[in-house]
This record gives C-alpha cells, sequence and structure tokens, in this order.
C-alpha cells in the first residue's frame, strides 16, 4: 500500500471505534526514526502526532490501529492556546472598563481611540 503525502492532507482520521479524531494537516519526518509520523488536527484546532505505526488503513478516510484520546491532547491544547489569547487582549484589545495604559515612550496615560481601536497618546500625539 502507497499513498503520497497530498492524498493524506485533510483525511478524515477515525479510531476503530468510528469516533473521529480529527484531519491530517501534515507528514513529519524526523531525523533517524524509521516511520514517517501523522500529525493531525483534532476539531478545535488542537495537534497531535502519531507513528505511522499506529495508522489501520488509509484510503478515503484515515482508520487507527488503536483508539486515540482526543481528549487528553484537547486539554493540552487548549493550556497551550491560552497565553497567546491573552498576550493578545493587552497589547491590541479595546479597553475593559476601567483599564489604565501607558505610553512605553513618555510615560503618560494613553487614550483608546475606539475609530482606529489604537491607543494614542496625548502628549506626544502619536498612535501607539
Ligand atoms: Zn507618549
Amino acid at each position: 500500500m502507497s499513498i503520497t503525502r497530498n492524498e493524506l492532507l485533510g483525511k478524515k482520521v477515525y479510531n476503530p471505534d468510528a469516533t473521529l479524531v480529527g484531519e491530517v494537516s501534515d507528514i513529519g519526518f524526523s531525523v533517524g526514526a524509521s516511520q514517517p509520523t501523522v500529525i493531525i488536527k483534532g476539531a478545535d484546532g488542537s495537534t497531535m502526532e502519531l507513528p505511522w505505526d499506529s495508522v489501520s488503513s488509509a484510503k478515503d478516510i484515515v482508520l487507527l490501529k488503536e483508539n486515540v484520546d482526543s481528549s487528553k491532547f484537547r486539554r493540552a491544547a487548549a493550556s497551550a492556546a491560552a497565553p497567546q489569547v491573552q498576550a493578545q487582549t493587552q497589547t491590541m484589545g479595546p479597553p475593559t472598563p476601567g483599564q489604565k495604559k501607558f505610553c512605553t515612550g513618555c510615560g503618560k496615560q494613553l487614550r483608546w481611540i475606539e475609530q482606529y481601536k489604537r491607543w494614542y497618546c496625548d502628549s506626544e500625539k502619536r498612535y501607539v
């Protein structure tokens, strides 16, 4: 059985009990490894890597030999994704009521300009 990388990408990956694990997002090769790994993207955007050995068959779908506990890697993905979202709202997001932000250049308090979704420094007359 031979199948190309392009044929695998985007294919749905199922456990032997017919529950959906996710879809193939890429095939990985590591130096020294005898077999490639299948990189699977879960429905929530989390990814997991399985050795090619765990694939039972791959045609219209990819069927695994053993059940994969997808809830296990779902939790890992949630905790990994959280800090990224937090950092984004701190720098870019609109202010929450009572939030104060100070200019990194002059230290004066910044003003949120809703129209441009940007922080504005009144003393330097510039967006930061
Ligand atoms: Zn300033």
